[in-house]
């Protein structure tokens, strides 16, 4: 099923809208419906004054992007980095409002964003930025409105400054406002490995449909962040084996495999390079790791890593997205020719919001679960999510990607037709 055709294949607003037109010209979708899903319910550009800690002012730019709040409040996080761009925001909430459906939870689509690099900037500069953003915003969050969560760049901590910001405004502790937040402020158990312990779940499911097995099944993972560094460490943990790594400063390869604990205490207790690390691998480009023999590939750091220039390169049996936006449209096609089985994004990493809807219903209801059933449920929701997207794509003829899109659409729109437009 060749052909998506995008102008510019780096621009992921261009991608993500070039699958929608597919999945929805298939489900041929009323005009109506075609137009309100396309587009996003609200957009907004922030410009974020903030004291920095040598006493001067800095203005950041910021934006909050609200899709679609169709089937439940916005759901979606937010991304702190140099290169955040409003085209980039718009696809990851849009992103968001399918994710949310595919996995069939009550949320719409949001995500949201400040152009600033956390990693040059202190713990309270860090602060002010994030409190002054929700700050702004704080008429469009709320439970039952629209509901941040981390992203690139942010973490549990900067959820603990929107939980508090916002509560300040509204006068009263507010925690179902974000999610992935830390425990003892409302979060939930297991939220911090959920993504990646979504992304092996779909593994495991694709190697049962292969005939293959975990422990003949080496592994290379791009990015060593959340998403990155917990789903390797539960993969091997499972039986998996962990070849490749990478992250922003370089990658590592090695036939035998890596400890990835130590690994992690390297890169986040150490703070220390990656490709430095001295449990062996021959050192190599962040982009590189992608290219070398393995049979299941999880890029889990940013978007446009497989391309038109490089997607032949690919060796893997199985692409699992653990990032959202990995894949461009043309590089899907060559893909598809290679014969990848590929689990696209809005379902592979969809194990984050599932477990971040755990957590607001948890709030909401005030009464908090033990980790295994948080980890049960999510493995309840993430099987049967991929069984049915694998089915869709086998009953319709079309790949797992665009089942996924058509899947999702065809939710939101019913929705929006049981609902009519308010006028
Ligand atoms: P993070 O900030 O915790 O980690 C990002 C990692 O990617 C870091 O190791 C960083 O060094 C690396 N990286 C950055 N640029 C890179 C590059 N050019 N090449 C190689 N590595 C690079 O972020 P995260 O939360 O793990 O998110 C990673 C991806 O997963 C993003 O696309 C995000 O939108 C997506 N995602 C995250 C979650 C979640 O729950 N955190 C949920 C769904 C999807």
């Amino acid at each position: 099923m060749a052909g998506i055709v995008v102008k510019n294949e780096l621009n992921v607003y261009e991608s993500a809208d070039a699958r929608f037109e597919v999945a929805a010209q298939k489900l041929s979708l009323e005009e109506g419906i075609y137009k309100f899903l396309k587009y996003p319910s609200k957009e907004i550009t922030l410009y974020i004054p903030v004291k920095m800690d040598n006493g001067t002012f800095q203005v950041f730019i910021g934006y909050r992007v609200l899709h679609s709040r169709v089937r439940g409040p916005g759901k979606g996080g937010i991304r702190f980095a140099p290169d955040v761009h409003l085209d980039e925001i718009r696809a990851l909430a849009a992103w968001m409002t399918w994710k949310c459906a595919v996995v069939n939870i009550p949320f719409g689509g949001a995500k949201g964003g400040v152009i600033c690099d956390p990693n040059k900037m202190s713990r309270t500069e860090l602060e002010r930025l994030t409190r002054r953003y929700t700050a702004e915003l704080s008429e469009w969050l709320g439970p039952e409105r629209d509901v941040p969560a981390p992203d690139v760049g942010t973490g549990e901590q900067a959820m603990a400054w929107v939980m508090d910001t916002f509560s300040m405004h509204v006068r009263q502790a507010t925690t179902a406002v974000v999610t992935g937040k830390p425990i003892e402020l409302g979060g939930s158990r297991g939220r911090r490995e959920a993504t990646g312990r979504g992304v092996m779940i779909c593994c495991d499911r694709a190697i049962h449909r292969l005939g293959m097995k975990r422990d003949a099944c080496r592994v290379i993972v791009q990015g060593f962040g959340n998403v990155g560094s917990m789903g390797a460490m539960l993969m091997q943990k499972a039986g998996y084996k962990i070849v490749g790594v990478a992250d922003i400063h370089g990658g590592l390869y090695s036939e035998k495999g890596f400890d990835v604990p130590a690994l992690m205490d390297w890169v986040h207790t150490q703070r220390k390079p990656l490709p430095d690390f001295p449990g062996g691998g021959a050192k190599m480009s962040q982009q590189e790791v992608l290219f070398q023999p393995c049979e299941i590939l999880v890029p889990a750091a940013v978007e446009n890593q497989l391309t038109s220039q490089n997607a032949q390169r690919v060796q893997a049996k199985i692409l699992c997205e653990g990032a959202n936006g990995p894949t461009t449209p043309p590089a899907d096609d060559i893909l598809e020719g290679k014969g990848v089985f590929v689990v696209p994004d809005i379902l592979c990493n969809a194990g984050g919001v599932t477990v971040s809807y755990f957590e607001w219903v948890q709030d909401r209801q005030g009464f908090f679960w033990r980790e295994s059933e948080v980890n049960e449920r999510l493995q309840d929701v993430m099987e049967s999510s991929f069984d049915e997207v694998v089915q869709y794509a086998d009953t319709h003829k079309v790949t797992n990607r665009i089942a996924a899109y058509m899947l999702a659409i065809n939710r939101v729109g019913t929705a929006l037709k049981l609902r009519g437009i308010y006028a």
